[in-house]
């Protein structure tokens, strides 16, 4: 071991304590190389220390020059922290190694002329909205597809040159489509004046509204282009568009089902602490609105029922669309929840402690239904590569 390393390896020795926490180890200029956490801070950083050549933990010591950490009420409260850190810093080995390959998600880019297309994460803050998580990217290209030729959106690369109708033209020409889409009637052609910019975002709207469960215009315009193969004895075709109908109607039932539990995400969830530390966190839609000392006296328990009415209160629109950190976030929460089920014994469905006039379900019956629909729309645990040895999972980035 190089002298280097050994300093890290006494530091840890000398100072971590088994608790839950985070741990962040940094390059040679101070730049941040990997972020973790665990519930046993100390085990799991000497793990590192004991990786054999070629393996990930071994090459982060190899090339760090300082680790911290700092610990955290609980295994919950890491997690978020870790979540959070990696977002805004996105570590080398976290970016490099964390990429999550099972899910994927829809993106409706916010570009002058839209485009809806596939995505393997969400990300570059805000110049998009995301749909999902959905399972099997190839179903979902199937689909975006499909959705694209029905309501005749664009699929062309960002730089491709857009010319609308309203467009002014300082010498106006005619142009044509500068694809088979265009030609075909499979895109409305915005890049040849085929459009107007109202015509296309009323399409783009249709496509939101399909992803958030409130239209179903791509499908009604399936069964009628169904109805005419079938009247002009073109079955084949008639089989082809039948089969894309049962694809887009999965994913809107996936939506549907999603919806469910993005409701059912709305919380008010108390973690036990280390050292007496317990905390509650409000969350609302799978997202953690507020996090705060675990209540005691009836004075605490009232000013949260109050912070609780306040989160509430706030008008927040039903749909789908979520902006990339929501969306991860979500995913985060949807998976701990999913990998301890345990933990939503520990939870009170967020209306029920708000007291509002919402109607509720009792509070057991709301955590069965959550587990269901966390079965189904959040995957399992992966089969980790390099299981850690305190049986913590893998950091989400
Ligand atoms: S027709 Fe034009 S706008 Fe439509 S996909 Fe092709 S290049 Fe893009």
């Amino acid at each position: 071991m190089d002298p280097r390393t050994a300093t890290l390896l006494s530091h840890v020795r000398a100072s971590a304590e088994n608790r839950p926490g985070v741990y962040r180890f940094f390059g040679p200029a101070g730049e941040l190389l990997y972020v973790g956490k665990s519930v046993r801070v100390r085990t799991r950083l000497l793990s590192y220390f004991r990786a054999d050549e070629g393996e990930k933990a071994w090459e982060i010591v190899s090339q760090s020059h300082q680790v911290e950490w700092e610990y955290t009420a609980s295994e919950f409260a890491a997690l978020l922290h870790e979540f959070r850190l990696i977002k805004s810093h996105r570590p080398l080995y976290n970016v490099e190694h964390k990429r999550d390959r099972a899910h994927c998600f829809l993106q409706l880019t916010r570009e002058a002329v839209p485009r809806l297309r596939v995505v393997g994460q969400p990300g570059g803050g805000g110049t998009a909205e995301y749909f999902g998580p959905f399972h099997g990217r190839h179903t979902m290209a199937d689909v975006v597809r499909a959705v694209n030729d029905l309501l005749e959106l664009r699929d062309c690369p960002s730089e491709t040159p857009m010319r609308l109708a309203d467009q002014i033209q300082l010498f106006p020409m005619k142009d044509d489509p500068r694809c088979m889409r265009g030609q075909t009637a499979r895109c409305l052609s915005p890049c040849a004046a085929g459009c107007t910019t109202a015509e296309y975002h009323a399409q783009v709207a249709l496509a939101r509204a399909f992803l958030n469960g409130e239209s179903d215009r791509p499908l009604v315009i399936l069964r009628e282009r169904m109805a005419m193969a079938a009247r002009r004895l073109q079955f084949e075709y008639a089989a082809e568009l039948r089969d894309r109908a049962e694809r887009l109607e999965n994913v809107q039932a996936w939506i549907v089902e999603l919806g469910r539990t993005l409701r059912r995400l709305s919380l008010v969830y108390t973690v036990r602490g280390h050292g007496g530390d317990d905390r509650t966190y409000v969350l609302r839609r799978g997202r953690i609105r507020a996090e705060v000392p675990a209540p005691r006296t009836p004075e605490e328990h009232s000013a949260l029922d109050a912070r609780v009415r306040d989160i509430f209160a706030m008008p927040e629109p039903e749909a789908m669309g979520l902006r990339a950190q929501e969306a991860q976030e979500l995913m985060l929460v949807a998976k701990w929840f999913r990998l301890h089920p345990e933990e939503l014994d520990a939870t009170v469905p967020a209306p029920a402690r708000a007291g509002s006039d919402e109607p509720f379900e009792e509070a057991a019956e709301a955590r069965a239904a959550l587990a269901r629909t966390l079965e189904r729309t959040v995957e399992g645990p992966e089969e980790p590569e390099d299981a850690e040895p305190d049986g913590v999972s893998e950091p989400a980035g």
